[in-house]
């Protein structure tokens, strides 16, 4: 087990590696403990393309909210299928059905980030609860929160996080597909640079920052897989956390 100053000294080191060689590292330490998260985006082709070819048995998480576009699940089974993926459809806690079924409409547009705890953080922290690495696509360049992130994190549950694309930015992601013929999310033609769920997911102008059109005019830029949101709480204390009287 790495101690916490072990995984700081590796984590500067890891600023001049390549995403590729973090990977096979992390790989090496931690398979078969270890599992690559996913959405299915145009922007995450290029590390499932590197992990699929390091080693194609690690485990991709894909959260089905039950709010994508048809286009994502599509796409989702198609690649899923083509690169012979082992990817895991994760879902939300069914405690939570009735509850979602009654508010299924307003919620996300009411509470996004209830919505989202409900439909990602929790099912990602289930999911991750027996592993000991997870390996994210986050970039710097994304937003504020990400730009402070490290290459490797320490999670308060011992959970390590890795971020090998942290020093990658739009124009790197671009280049890498270019170069090895990946193929684009399929609503990426009509302006849907980032794709999340249907209600909380527009089309944007070609000169708008590549997150723009998520959550648009509700202040929201996160999910809360990559803030202080993914935090340990159970049925409980989320009902609590959001102030739910649910029976
Ligand atoms: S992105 Fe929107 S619909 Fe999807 S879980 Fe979050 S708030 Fe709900």
């Amino acid at each position: 087990m790495l101690s916490t100053q072990q995984i700081d000294t590796l984590s500067k080191e890891f600023e001049s590696k390549t995403p590729q060689e973090i990977i096979q590292w992390a790989v090496d330490e931690f398979l078969p403990e270890i599992a690559l998260s996913s959405s299915f985006q145009t922007q995450s082709m290029p590390l499932l393309h590197m992990v699929a070819n390091i080693k194609r048995s690690v485990p991709v998480f894909f959260i089905d909210t039950g709010y994508h576009l048809w286009e994502t699940l599509m796409f989702r089974e198609w690649l899923a299928s083509e690169w012979k993926l082992n990817v895991i459809d994760l879902y939300r806690d069914p405690r939570w059905n009735t509850f979602v079924l009654h508010n299924i409409r307003a919620l996300p547009f009411e509470d996004p980030n209830l919505c989202c705890y409900l439909h990602k953080v929790q099912p990602m922290q289930k999911a991750l609860k027996d592993l000991k690495a997870w390996i994210s696509g986050i970039r710097r360049d994304q937003t504020a929160v990400r730009a402070q992130a490290k290459i490797l994190e320490l999670q308060e549950d011992g959970l390590l996080k890795v971020n090998p694309l942290l020093n990658w930015t739009k124009a790197d992601i671009s280049q890498y597909a270019k170069e090895n013929n990946l193929p684009s999310h399929p609503l990426l033609s009509k302006g849907y640079r980032s794709v999340g769920c249907a209600p909380c997911t527009i089309a944007i102008g070609a000169d708008e920052d590549e997150r723009a059109g998520r959550w648009a005019g509700r202040g929201k830029v996160e999910c809360g897989l990559h803030t202080d949101m993914f935090k340990k709480k159970d049925y409980e204390e989320v009902k609590q956390a959001f102030h739910l009287e649910i029976k």
